[in-house]
Parts: structure tokens; sequence; C-alpha cells
């Protein structure tokens, strides 16, 4: 490749040493064995510096939609290197890649969201819908519109704002934005439904809303801001009618509503879009990244309606955002090449079969003593573990459960992400049938085995 690269396992942790992981337990990974390397990809499978094959159970990080390897987007990202290696879309200049790309993505989503702009992560998307609210509102001479609602639950990223509208576990003692962000309930009907129907639960959610607004004011609110399906909260599928319902408040209250499909977005529930096709709403905006260009590329964006760009492009004065790599050419002619092939490969199409078999293989595990529950929904799956399944009742936070479970299905030969104590799947979206069924039966084994090994369970 001409790149001197460490090789073996021990010359790539040793160099690793200087490599300040993410969302890590840094102290943690000062202990042998606890990183893993990862040299080489194809397909639905990776490659670890120890020569093991793993499937990639978790598509890199939610993003690796179309698999590893694929000729079509590493062909597409070198010609246009060789042709184009980098304009900004700053001032004045513009590039093919990126208008064509904006061009699509404002064909494929809902409604009027026909304005796109580009950043380099969901995180700063995300930052960038409320940037641009904010501009918004101000253009409009209502300069109080400036509070975010979001969720219990949700994740949006770990800027400064982003990490504010993450639930706030996660944000607590880090973020100063938390003034500008409220927290609505959690849509999660199993946990925190307790003693009520689903429908009365979802009653209980939108009053909660109802009321958080009557309380800040409509008149100081800018936005909600909801992932259709939560994910790295857990992956909280909300009651049916949720977002809708979220959306016809939002619109009585003239709060904006902004959709963030950094996940659900590019086929992972079967449609390029989740917010129409699958959740019936129209968001006033909507964020995405990670499938957008299968994570071949660093990509997100903000799309929005004709009607906001309308305002913030109006005469009176500059809209102040933007990042120098946004809608970088490498990265919008892999977003392109993407996307033709979902299109060609009828990817979303296929996801609403192979998804629907990937989703009911895992909640077949439901039988296991020690799943509470199973969620989700197509390549977008979570198992939630308990101690005790009538009371729900949680393992010791120290077992460290989802790890357990994880390191155990490592060792079979499939990464999956814990996260305390659930475990979350979401693979490349052209997993065969065989690999989905492969992906259960290593789950069952590795869960029995971890269920056999706690002695505390006295089973
Ligand atoms: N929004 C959602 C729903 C996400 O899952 C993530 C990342 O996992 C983000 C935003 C942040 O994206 P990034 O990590 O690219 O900044």
């Amino acid at each position: 490749t001409g790149l001197d690269l460490p090789r073996t396992t021990e010359a790539i942790l040793a160099a690793d040493g200087h490599l300040v992981q993410s969302w890590a337990d840094l102290n943690g990974l000062k202990k042998p064995g606890a990183r893993t390397a990862i040299v080489a990809a194809k397909g639905t499978m990776v490659r670890d510096s120890d020569g093991n094959d793993l499937i990639d159970g978790i598509g890199g990080l939610w993003c690796v939609n179309v698999g590893h390897g694929r000729r079509e987007i590493i062909d597409a990202i070198a010609q246009q290197l060789s042709t184009l290696d980098f304009y900004s879309t700053f001032y004045t200049f513009t590039h093919p890649a990126a208008a064509a790309l904006a061009q699509k993505l404002a064909t494929l989503a809902p409604g009027s969201l026909n304005r796109v702009h580009f950043s380099n992560s969901g995180s700063v998307a995300n930052d960038g819908a409320v940037r641009i609210l904010h501009h918004y509102y101000e253009r409009l001479g209502r300069r109080t519109k400036k509070l975010v609602l979001s969720r219990h639950g949700a994740y949006h990223g770990s800027t400064y704002l982003s990490i504010a509208m993450t639930t706030p576990p996660y944000s607590k003692g880090w973020s100063k934005a938390e003034g500008i962000v409220h927290h609505l309930k959690k849509p999660h009907y199993w946990r925190e439904g307790a003693d009520m129907t689903e429908a009365e639960f979802l009653d209980a959610l939108i009053e909660d809303m109802r009321t958080q607004i009557e309380h800040l004011g409509a008149e100081n609110i800018a936005c909600f801001i909801g992932e259709p399906i939560m994910g790295a909260g857990g992956v909280i599928v909300p009651p049916a009618g949720y977002h809708k319902r979220v959306q016809e408040l939002c619109a009585h209250y003239d709060i904006k509503f902004v959709a963030d499909e950094v996940v659900t977005a590019f086929g992972r529930l079967g449609h390029f879009f989740a917010s129409e096709a699958v959740f019936d709403t129209q968001p006033d905006m909507i964020t995405v990244a990670k499938g957008i260009t299968s994570g071949y590329q660093p990509l997100a964006a903000t799309l929005m309606t004709d009607e906001i760009h309308e305002v913030i492009s109006g005469p009176d004065g500059v809209f102040t955002h933007g990042m120098t790599y946004a809608g970088h050419p490498a990265a919008a002619a892999a977003g392109l090449a993407n996307i033709a092939l979902m299109e060609a490969e009828h990817i979303p199409e296929r996801v609403r079969v192979t998804g629907k078999l990937f989703e009911n293989t895992l909640r077949s595990l439901g039988d296991i003593d020690i799943v509470g529950e199973v969620r989700g929904s197509h390549f977008m799956m979570g198992i939630e573990f308990v101690r005790d399944k009538a009371s729900k009742a949680l393992f010791p936070e120290a077992l460290n459960i989802g790890m357990l479970v994880a390191r155990k299905a490592q060792e079979k030969g499939l990464i999956a992400r814990p996260l305390g104590h659930i475990l979350i799947l979401s693979p490349p979206l052209v997993l065969t049938e065989v690999e989905i069924a492969r992906i259960g039966s290593i789950l069952r084994d590795s869960i029995l085995e971890v269920m056999r090994d706690l002695p505390s369970l006295n089973r």
C-alpha cells in the first residue's frame, strides 16, 4: 500500500498507546487484551490483528450499510480525488460532487426537505440543525425561540451542544449547554409503562410534553429533536403513533420537528428515510450521517425545508455556519456511489425481507431466562438482559452483563456492542440468511454460556 503500518498485534497496540480512544473506559483499556485491532474487512466480515475473522454485527458503528470493501465506492472516491482532491463549499465556491449529492438527497427525502447543509459528523449535523434554527428565528425577529426539547434516552452526539441533547447520564458533569436543552420522558413502554396500556402510556408521554412546553413557554422553544428509534440509548421503539402525535403537538405550538436519522436512514429500517415511510411524519429538518456513505468517508448532512431555507437565505446578512471539510469531494463521491449501489441492488427493499428475518431471529432469543426484552426493527436491534424476568430487575452494574455476552460472542466469531445491560446489533444490510442464522446461534450459545457461568443466579 506504500503505508508503513504496524502489522503485529503487539506493534499495533504499542502504537495505540498514544491514541486516545472514544467513548471508552480509558483506565480499563490499560489492561492487556482489552483492545481489539481490526486490520481488514470484506463484505460482512472483519479481520482482527490475530487473524480471526469476525462477523461485523455492528456494521462498523451502525454505518457500513452496504458492507465492507465495495469496489464501486472505493473507485468513486479514488476517481474523485484524482480529479479534484479538495475544494470547500464556503463563500461562493461549490463543486460537482457536493452539488449532485445535495440534489440526490432532496429527491429521496420526504416533503419539501429540498435543501442540504453538509458537515462531517452526526454530532455536528445536529448542532447545525439547532444553529440553523436559531439563525432562522433571529431572521424572523423571534429571538427568544432558543430552547430544545430532547428526550431521556436520546443520543445525538458528543459535541458541546449535541451531548447536552443526549440523555443526561452521558452528559452529566460535562456539558454547560444543558440550560438550552430540556428532556422529555423516554418513550419505552416495556420499562416505563407500568400499570398502563400502551395507549395510556402514549397519552402520558404527550401530556408530559404538553406540560413541559406550557412550563417553558412555546415562544422560547426552537425545536423538538428525536431519533425515530432511539439507538445508543438502548434501541427504544416508541409506541405506535408517538412521532405523529409529537409532530402534531409541535405544529400546534409552532415548534420545529427535527428527526435525527443518523442511524435510521439509508436502508436500516427498509427505506432511504424512515420518518415518512415508517413513522408517517414530515419533519422540518432531518439529520443524517453514518449510512450516507456507508462509513467509507466521514460525511453528515442537515436537511431543511424550502421554508426554512427561504428565511435563512433572505437579504439581511450572512449564513455564519460551516466546516472546512463539509461536503468534501471524496465524501460526496462516496455518498453518491453508495446511494447508487443501494438503488441498483434494491437494498432498502431487500431489508424489508432480510431485516425482518434478522429481527425475528433475534426475537426468538426472548425465551432465554435472562433475556428481558428483545426490541428494535429490521437491522436495528437491542437485547436487554435481566436478573429476573417477572420483576425486570437488572444485574448489578459492576457485572457488566452486556460485556460478558459480547466477549463470548467475539470468541465465537461475532462482534456485538455491549451497552451496560443491553447488547446492540446493527449489522451491514447485506447479510445473507445463512449469516443471520449464524448470528442467532452464536448469540444463543453466548448468552447460555454466560448464564451457566453466573453462580449468583443459582440456577
Ligand atoms: N445521532 C445519532 C442517532 C447517533 O447514533 C450518533 C452516533 O452514534 C450521532 C447522532 C452522532 O454522530 P457522530 O458520531 O457521527 O458525530
